[in-house]
């Protein structure tokens, strides 16, 4: 029998950086992808909060270093996130899931991040009654093998034959490699997009140690927190 030859692509689809409006984030977008170059990555999308954080230059950025980069970003609809690769500009102004359903183009990959995970932005029962705008389901690079929130995804996304995508929602520098996705793909956006919607990945992840769950948990809470804020300034918010 002939082996089959298989291009995996590792890719991350939901990082942050500091053209983040939103979180404190203390890398720049260059600095991501320079991190992304020195761990093999061959694609990335930088999500940020309710900002589509990619330009030319970036594009050109990750090309010379061979990665693909997509555009992306992480919406609020109804102040629970929603992540959104291939995104265009005019997705920016949904509030609702019915703005959503209107906005959004075929060529976006919608994604539920963190749907199970305590917190005001999970989607929790919202991705249930919204299940049609989904794609996939995200796998989280923060869990503990004895506190795993991801349990809940893989049910839901087994139970609605939907695929899970593996990312580190990086935050933080230090955490992003931990956790990503192999895609079988050509390396273009289009082609990457369609082997997710159609399943062709892999979770490439491990459980955090006890000590660096708790330390990214206050991290997180932390973000959170100056995050909340940065919105309640005069002139900030959405
Ligand atoms: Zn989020
Ligand atoms: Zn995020």
């Amino acid at each position: 029998m002939v082996p089959i030859s298989r291009t995996l692509l590792k890719v991350d689809l939901h990082t942050h950086t500091a053209d983040d409006p939103e979180e404190p984030i203390q890398y720049t977008s260059c600095e991501l992808i320079d991190r992304a170059y020195h761990l093999g990555y061959d694609a990335i999308s930088i999500t940020n909060h309710n900002a589509i954080s990619f330009t030319r230059y970036l594009q050109d950025y990750a090309r010379e270093r061979g990665i693909v980069l997509i555009p992306g970003v992480e919406v609020d609809i109804v102040g629970k996130h929603v992540l959104v690769v291939n995104a265009h500009g005019a997705i920016l102004g949904a509030r609702t899931f019915d703005d959503f359903r209107r906005l959004r183009i075929p060529a976006n990959l919608v994604v539920a991040p963190h749907p199970y995970f305590p917190g005001f932005a999970s989607l929790l029962w919202h991705m249930r009654k919204n299940m049609d705008v989904f794609d996939a389901i995200e796998f989280s690079w923060f869990y503990h093998s004895h506190i795993n929130f991801n349990v809940f995804a893989i049910r839901a996304a087994a139970r609605h034959g939907l695929p899970l995508v593996c990312t580190s929602d990086c935050h933080h520098l230090a955490t992003f490699g931990a956790a990503y996705s192999l895609v079988e793909s050509e390396k273009e956006p289009e082609a990457i997009i369609e082997a997710v919607r159609a399943g062709r990945l892999e979770i490439a992840a491990n459980p955090l140690k006890l000590r660096e769950f708790g330390k990214h948990g206050v991290e997180h809470i932390t973000d959170v927190t100056v995050g909340a804020i940065r919105r309640l300034l005069p002139g900030e918010g959405r």
